[in-house]
């Protein structure tokens, strides 16, 4: 092997160490994160240090999160290839392209319309054609193409928003992170039974808030 070759094998296989240092221990999670290169989801002076188990700024003041994070929330979301899956909050787009591996589609959107563009162009070069990416405020879910087999919240809320469990197929799934901004919150998974819903908390997160409206670059 090459050194560059060399290198990126022992650069995999410390992110896929951490990973499963920190609970990520899923086989179908950890392939799909093994396969999905987060540098490209990172542009400019922090591309480097896109390896590192550590959240990073992204455009309009957001940040794509830390991978152990991305993979616990993935694995709690429990997603079968049959599965028609939204998030909200595209941000980077990296979490969405690891869901398309293992979903048959999914829908992402965020309030900030040049983050979808930007995601969309990433997803396009990765030939990831099970991925909808719009903008929009996914505070109110998709009614459109609901209900949903799961849901992922990759901001953070005060309450599980009304619109998207009512978007939760009987069954269903929902991760979300749960709580004020600026202090710890909670993950949060939600199943939808035929009589109600069931609440399960999970560990403490810390995510950018869930802010209503549309971004105004959006
Ligand atoms: N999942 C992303 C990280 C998300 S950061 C990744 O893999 O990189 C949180 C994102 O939620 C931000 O991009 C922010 O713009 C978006 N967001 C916040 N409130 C929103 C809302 N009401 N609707 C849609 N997106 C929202």
């Amino acid at each position: 092997m090459s050194d560059e070759a060399d290198e990126i094998a022992e650069r995999k296989m410390q992110f896929l160490f951490a990973l499963r240092s920190k609970g990520v221990t899923d086989a179908r999670v950890l392939t799909a994160m093994e396969k999905v290169d987060r540098g490209p989801f990172i542009r400019g002076y922090f591309a480097e240090r896109a390896y590192e188990d550590m959240p990073l700024p992204i455009a309009c003041g957001q940040t794509i999160s830390q991978p152990s994070v991305v993979g616990l929330m993935t694995q709690a979301l429990r997603v079968t290839n049959r599965d028609k899956v939204l998030e909200v909050g595209t941000g980077s787009g990296y979490q969405a392209a690891i869901l398309s591996l293992l979903a048959r589609r999914v829908y992402t959107v965020d309030r900030h319309k040049r983050l979808v563009q930007d995601a969309s162009e990433i997803f396009r070069a990765l030939d990831l054609t099970n991925i909808i990416a719009l903008t929009a405020d996914g505070s109110f879910g998709l009614p459109d193409q609901a209900p949903f087999d799961r849901i992922i919240v990759t901001a953070a809320a005060e309450d599980p928003p009304g619109p998207l469990l009512a978007q939760l197929k009987i069954g269903g799934i929902m991760v979300v992170p749960v709580g004020q901004s600026d202090t710890v919150q909670r993950l949060i998974r939600v199943t939808r039974l035929e009589s109600g819903f069931d609440y399960d908390e999970l560990r403490p997160v810390r995510f950018v808030p869930l802010v209503e409206g549309l971004g105004r670059d959006g």
